[in-house]
Formats: C-alpha cells, sequence, structure tokens
C-alpha cells in the first residue's frame, strides 16, 4: 500500500514537472514569435521609408495621414501665402535639426519635375522659413516611382515671392491672362466655366 503510494507520488511529481516544461516551452515559443513578429515588422517598415527615398527622420507633421492627425494649414503674414504641405520631416545634417517639406504626388516621376510642383515646394519651404525661423536647404517632391531632393535656391525662393505676389495683384484683377498652353490643363480644370474665353478647348 505504502509503496503504491509513493509511486502515486513520483508519478505526480513527473507530471507537475513535465506540465511546468511544456508551459515553459510555450512561453518560450510565445516570446520568440513575438520577437520575430516584431523585428519582421521592423525589417518592413525600414524597407518600405527607404523604398520612398525620403531621409531617415522624425516626420512631425503630415497631412497623407500618416504620422499625426492632420493639422491646420500653415500660414505665413510675413510672406502673405498659405499652405499645407503633405509632409515636414525633421533631418539631422551637421549635428543639427533641419525641417524639411514634402510634396507628394500620386503620378510617376515626369522627366523634369514641373515648374509648378517646384513652385508649390518653393512656398512650403517660405512657410518653414517663416514659421519655425529656419530656412530649409532643400524640399522633397516625392512621386510614385522616385522622390527628388530641390534645393531651395536663392533664385528658386526669389521666384516663388514673385509669383506670391502676382497672384494676390491678380485676385483684385477683373481679367488675368492665361498663362500656359496646356490643354489637358484646362480641360481638367474646376474654374473652366468661369475662365470664359482664356480656357482652351472645346
Ligand atoms: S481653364 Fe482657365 S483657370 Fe483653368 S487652367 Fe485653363 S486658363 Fe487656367
Amino acid at each position: 500500500m505504502r509503496f503504491a503510494s509513493a509511486a502515486a507520488g513520483k508519478f505526480c511529481a513527473r507530471a507537475k514537472k513535465a506540465q511546468r516544461k511544456r508551459v515553459g516551452l510555450f512561453l518560450f515559443a510565445a516570446i520568440l514569435l513575438l520577437v520575430l513578429v516584431g523585428g519582421a515588422l521592423l525589417w518592413m517598415s525600414r524597407r518600405a521609408h527607404e523604398q520612398t527615398g525620403l531621409p531617415q527622420g522624425e516626420v512631425i507633421y503630415s497631412d497623407v495621414g500618416i504620422g499625426q492627425a492632420v493639422e491646420k494649414p500653415i500660414f505665413s503674414r510675413r510672406f502673405g501665402i498659405v499652405g499645407r504641405p503633405d509632409y515636414l520631416v525633421t533631418v539631422k545634417e551637421a549635428g543639427r535639426d533641419i525641417i524639411i517639406p514634402v510634396e507628394v504626388k500620386s503620378r510617376q516621376r515626369p522627366s523634369a519635375p514641373f515648374d509648378s510642383h517646384i513652385l508649390q515646394l518653393a512656398a512650403y519651404c517660405l512657410l518653414v522659413e517663416d514659421h519655425y525661423k529656419q530656412r530649409p536647404p532643400y524640399g522633397f517632391l516625392r512621386y510614385a516611382d522616385a522622390t527628388l531632393k530641390l534645393p531651395f535656391t536663392d533664385e528658386v525662393r526669389q521666384l516663388a515671392l514673385d509669383i506670391a505676389a502676382e497672384i494676390r495683384t491678380s485676385r483684385t484683377a477683373t481679367d488675368v491672362a492665361r498663362q500656359h498652353h496646356d490643354f489637358g490643363r484646362c480641360r481638367g480644370c474646376g474654374y473652366r466655366a468661369a475662365c470664359g474665353e482664356q480656357a482652351l478647348g472645346e
């Protein structure tokens, strides 16, 4: 009888030990899985970021649903312009953080960036310059297949300021001349009905 109870006790102890071992193995496998999934997600996010062509940096403002909620447009009283860049990213250069605007275009990269894209990005550079009190040395134009780094030179800056002034003057003018010969632009333009004879095409 005593022998039977001792054998049962040993069996119980062995069963408990085996159960503890199984739980331990299960926990180890779960932790390993979490680490592997975490690593894979980190790798995928880094890879996705690299594919954008954008620098590694913190997105501090986003208008495309990445990172933070959409905020108000940035207004510059000094330059008389308002706008909402798709992203603002902070990039470390020469030991200091600089804020770079990013304009996103859904189309493929053209053979050369359009003037309108360059000027739009330049306007965002002006907004960053006034709002954050630091002039960005460049901005990013991100197309579906490539990201271009466009320098914000003195010439581009001045051109953007001149165009902004021209637009302000045009607002009160009774008639504004068309500044392009692109039928496609007029065809898809939302102001076509109000544009009258200036509009190109049927
Ligand atoms: S329809 Fe008028 S406003 Fe629109 S793109 Fe053509 S010229 Fe410009």
